[in-house]
């Protein structure tokens, strides 16, 4: 299936979003349809991790919408005027909404599985009997399978990523959110990571995936996306933008991570 004819499941429609007089996202435009990959890049400072971090509500817009699944992310329309959700609606909004990020963020204090089942059974509710064998499911398939009682301090960082990741699909998301989740890697351990997304992206999941990895882009995204002072300079296939750039900038990046 070609997932740019699937529905629409993110709509940005010009966001602007300022950080006291500077402002780092100007006029933002994006559309992801189900089932679609898309790959932003971009120098560092461009606003990328900006523009997902406002996807998942975790930075509120100034001006413009961001819509998921149907529902503006962190408002609601009242009498016509957009009002800010209560903290549990957001709560449960992101809820469908999976984010790794580049230092992976797990509690150094709980185990892997304790990690991956604190969501579903804080924010969902679920029982262990639930959540507990989709864990362990969603682990196997990361060949992590025997790590289920370890710390993750135990853990390489790359196997730190992949329970990262897992603890993101244990919510089901609709969205997987990635925001550099090599960057912080040893370059040996980057590659399993990766096979870790291409799986899920050949599994049909809608990902929009910050990377300096422009091979993975390549092979994987449905679109990528070039971010310059926090404007989308230049979107595409994969072979417009990484093969034939047509903006000076997009050709002077990639000159300089490829
Ligand atoms: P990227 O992910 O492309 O490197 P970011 O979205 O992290 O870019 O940052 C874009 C710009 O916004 C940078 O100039 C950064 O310093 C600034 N910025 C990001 N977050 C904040 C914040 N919480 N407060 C102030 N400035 C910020
Ligand atoms: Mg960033």
């Amino acid at each position: 299936m070609n997932a740019m004819t699937s529905p629409v499941l993110v709509e940005a429609t010009n966001v602007h979003k300022s950080f006291g007089a500077k402002e780092v996202l100007s006029g933002i435009n994006l559309t992801v349809h189900e089932g679609e990959v898309m790959c932003l890049i971009g120098p560092s400072g461009s606003g990328k991790s900006t523009l997902l971090r406002c996807i998942n509500h975790l930075e509120s817009l100034n001006s413009g919408t961001i819509v998921v699944d149907g529902r503006i992310v962190g408002y609601e329309r009242k009498n016509n005027v957009l009002v800010e959700l209560h903290p549990t609606a957001i709560a449960a909004q992101r809820a469908s909404i999976g984010m790794v990020f580049q230092h992976f963020n797990l509690f150094p204090h709980m185990t892997v599985m304790e990690n991956i089942i604190e969501a579903p059974r804080g924010v969902r509710g679920e029982s262990r009997g639930v959540v507990v064998p989709r864990a362990r499911q969603l682990l196997a398939e990361v060949g992590l399978e025997d790590f289920a009682d370890s710390y993750p301090g135990r853990l390489s960082g790359g196997q730190q990523q992949r329970v990262a990741i897992v603890r993101a699909l244990a919510m089901e998301p609709r969205l997987m959110l990635f925001d550099e989740p090599t960057s912080a890697l040893d370059p040996e351990l980057v590659g399993d990571v990766l096979q870790v997304m291409k799986r899920l992206a050949s599994s049909g999941m809608t990902m929009i995936v910050v990377t300096h990895e422009i091979a993975f882009a390549r092979d994987v995204a449905d679109t990528v996306v070039f971010m310059d002072g926090g404007a989308i300079v230049e979107a595409g296939t994969p072979s417009e933008v990484i093969e034939n750039p047509q903006h000076p900038r997009t050709r002077e990046f990639l000159s300089q991570v490829r």
